[in-house]
Formats: structure tokens, sequence, C-alpha cells
């Protein structure tokens, strides 16, 4: 008998991922843009959300459900290893064969392309691709992962900024909304704003688009980190760029979120991610039973 964890569950849960995240927004992402259609007043921006509101409302109940959004996104997965769950061996490989076959299965636009010679796989794997981020959970026994397909148009609009150090919490703000009206229209708002401060340029955009994880609504647990998130959600909205950017004031972002880590005394790192309204992400845990527990999405 082998000492290391089925990979058949992995794969099947993957694959169940990534057709939930292409297929179904996570239930606080819909709330909001239902919510979102309610309280806008500029006509053209109303209209634009209740398209919205009715193409993933159609994608999901379609049968089989349909993608809510013609670019599927490139794949990357979050994968937190609980220290107590069993051995796992060969989940890279694993997560690939998922991605070629929820490619296939949902199916999925292929948008892993070369981007040295050109040239789509088509079957959205490649070098680097599914990109898998590890991480630990201590004392938790159970396996969790995150799908996370991220269109290419809002990821065209993140941006690094290395900040003087001097240019303080006002120069983050600054650079946050500079970004955001740069970007209009283009990263299909509403948005979802990660925002990663300090650490050093990798750390501070991975720190960023991390934060596009967390529900919509929550906020940090540092009061100080939770009032920045406050006012630039504020701040960001009353740009006027809108729902697809055709104007209004309260449909250009969904949410701020914010996480820092320590810098260097010389570099005030501050990186930008943007996520479009397709906010997708579909989180599973897997305990050492075998069962899987799906967090985001209900299994009917
Ligand atoms: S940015 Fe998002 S909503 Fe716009 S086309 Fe890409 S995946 Fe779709």
């Amino acid at each position: 008998m082998s000492d290391t964890f089925d990979n058949a569950i992995i794969e099947d849960t993957a694959v169940k991922l990534l057709r939930f995240a292409a297929t179904q927004l996570p239930s606080d992402v819909s709330k909001a843009l239902k919510n979102m259609h309610e309280q806008e007043v500029n006509p053209p921006s109303k209209a634009a959300l209740k398209t919205i509101v009715d193409n993933f409302t159609m994608a999901e109940t379609a049968t089989p459900p349909l993608p809510l959004c013609q670019d599927t996104g490139i794949h990357i997965y979050y994968v937190n290893i609980g220290e107590n769950f069993p051995k796992i061996k060969g989940i890279e490989e694993t997560l690939r064969k998922a991605s070629a076959r929820a490619t296939e299965e949902v199916p999925l636009r292929p948008n892993a392309v070369n981007p040295i010679v050109g040239g789509n796989t088509g079957d959205n794997t490649g070098r680097h691709i599914p990109f898998i981020n590890y991480d630990f959970i201590p004392g938790a026994d159970y396996l969790e992962i995150t799908a996370f397909p991220k269109g290419g148009g809002s990821e065209n609009m993140c941006a690094l900024g290395m900040l003087k150090p001097g240019q303080g919490i006002n120069g983050i703000k600054k650079f946050v909304i500079d970004i955001i009206i740069n970007a209009g229209g283009q990263p299909c708002p509403p948005v979802v704003v990660g925002v990663g401060i300090g650490g050093g340029a990798d750390i501070a955009l991975k720190l960023g688009k991390k934060q596009l994880l967390r529900p919509l609504g929550q906020r940090h647990s540092d009061p100080e980190i939770a009032k920045l998130e406050e006012d630039l959600l504020k701040a960001i909205n009353m740009t006027g760029i809108g729902s697809m950017g055709l104007g209004g004031e309260v449909s250009t972002a969904l949410d701020v979120k914010i996480e820092f880590a320590h810098r260097h005394p010389a570099s005030l790192p501050a990186a930008v991610a943007i996520q479009c309204w397709a906010a997708r992400r579909a989180t599973a845990r897997i305990y050492p039973d075998k069962r899987v527990e799906f967090v985001t999405h209900k299994e009917v």
C-alpha cells in the first residue's frame, strides 16, 4: 500500500474547482454585484451591471453550466498543506493533468501561450503554468486547494511601484489611485483591488494578488490597515469610472484588500493587483479520510 495520498482525489477535486470557478461566481461576489446593480443610479453603468448579473445567472443555471466569460483565465492554484495531512507526491503533475482535463471537459478556452516563440499549447498547461503557490497551515490535517483562473484584461492593469520610503502612506494612496484611474474601464470593472505593501518587489506583488482570495467585505485584522482598505475603496469609487468604465459613483470597485510585510529601510514597494467583476475563485479542503469539502461552492 502506498504511503502517499491518492492523487486521483486531488485531480478530480481540482477539475471540479476549475469548473466551479469558470461557471459560478462565489456567493459573496454574486451578492455584491446584485447589490451594486440595485444601488447604481448612473443609467449606462446600471445597464452594464444588469448585463453582468444576467450573464452570470444564465451561465450558472445553464445545463451544463457555462463559463461566465469567454476569457477563462490563466490557471493559478493556491495549495495550502496542513502540517498533519498525509504525505503528498507529484502534486504539480496532478494539477497539470487537472487543468488539461478541465480545459476539455468544461470546456475552457486554452490560454497558455509561449511568450517567446508564440503558439498556444491548447490545454492551459505550459512552462510554469499552471502556476502553483504553496503554503503550510500549522496544526491542520487537511489539504486546501484554491483554483484561481485569472483573466488577462484585469491582469494587464496590475502594477508595481518602488516608492521612496519618504512618500509614506499618502504616496501609496496616490500610487494606487493613479493606477486605477489610468486603468479606467480596461480591467472590466467593478474590480477587486489587492494591494501589497513592503517586503520587496516580488513579495509586494505576491501579497497583493493573494488578497484577491479574501471574501468581499472582510476587513484586515489590523485596524490601521482595515481603515486604509475602507479609505481606498471610497476614493476609488469616487473616481466615477463605474461599471465597465461607463461612469457611476458606486460601481468602480467591489472591495480593496491590503496586506503588508516589513520592508528594507531604503525601499517602499507597493503593488496593485486587479481582479475584474469575474472574480473567480473556488476552494476545497481534502481530509485524510478522502472526504472533500467545497468551501466556496455547493456540490449538487
Ligand atoms: S478581464 Fe475579466 S471580465 Fe474582462 S474579459 Fe477578462 S476575464 Fe472577462
